[in-house]
């Protein structure tokens, strides 16, 4: 059986046992934004929690509550999106990792699956580290999943890697049927391509520069066997790799 490792739902003696045993939390910031007419908006936000839920179990300790918003400010023009401000997310992580530290976990490993929160998530980690003498890790379980799983995990917007993702939190939250109207997938790789490139390149003001339609990809491909997989082998790596960051000798001057 698996053991219950969302933290708002243990008792407390069972969550500060797991803490001081392990040093370790786990935490999956989220974000809330559209993805196309055939999945629901918190698809990042249940990606990543699903994920963090496997590691959190692999590794026998907790998944730390973060609000299930996160940077999204180019999803705007399409209503039902929300987003907090980069400023406010840090600040939020800043609060919660203070307390985790109090309570004697001095190793954080955040999954984290929407690529907007990458740069502030950053941001945080290091301010965290510095504040609260813990070590971070971050875990981009999006990237992982593309990595372990290429072409049946494409990182498109709401395709068959995000379709998968949402199946392995609750697949009543799809509906394949509904997904009309993709942008042409050549043009908005092409320009997605554009906004992650690592040497010179723009930022995203809103997500119709990439897709005018706000989504493309191949949901149709997603299935449950999938979505079974990427839940298994993506927590497994992020297990073993986050054990082996941690276990790092800091090389820290004395
Ligand atoms: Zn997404």
């Amino acid at each position: 059986m698996k053991i219950e490792v969302h933290l708002e739902r243990l008792k407390q003696p069972d969550a500060e046992a797991r803490l001081k045993s392990t040093r370790l939390a786990v935490l999956a910031p989220g974000s809330v934004e559209q993805h196309g007419p055939h999945l629901p908006l918190g698809t990042d936000a249940f990606a990543a929690m699903s994920i963090a839920e496997a590691v959190a179990q692999r590794l026998n300790t907790v998944l730390v509550p973060l609000p299930l918003i996160g940077v999204s400010p180019y999803h705007q023009s399409w209503p039902g999106s929300l987003s907090l401000q980069a400023q406010t997310f840090i600040a939020v992580i800043e609060d919660v990792c203070d307390c985790i530290a109090r309570h004697s976990a001095d190793k954080l490993l955040f999954v984290n699956w929407h690529e907007g929160n990458s740069p502030a998530l950053r941001l945080a980690g290091d301010s965290v580290q510095r504040k609260f003498n813990v070590r971070v890790v971050i875990a981009e379980s999006h990237l992982i999943t593309n990595k372990l799983f290429g072409e049946r995990a494409q990182l498109t917007h709401a395709g068959n890697m995000e379709t998968a993702a949402v199946m392995m939190y609750d697949p009543s939250l799809v509906d394949v049927r509904k997904a009309d109207n993709p942008s042409s997938q050549a043009d908005a790789d092409a320009m997605h391509a554009v906004f992650r490139e690592k040497d010179v390149f723009p930022i995203l003001r809103d997500f119709h520069e990439v897709a005018p339609t706000g989504w493309y990809g191949k949901p149709e491909e997603a299935t449950l066997e999938l979505a079974q997989q990427i839940r298994e082998k993506v927590s497994e790596y992020i297990a073993e790799r986050a054990q082996i960051e941690f276990g790092r000798n800091s090389r820290l001057p004395e």
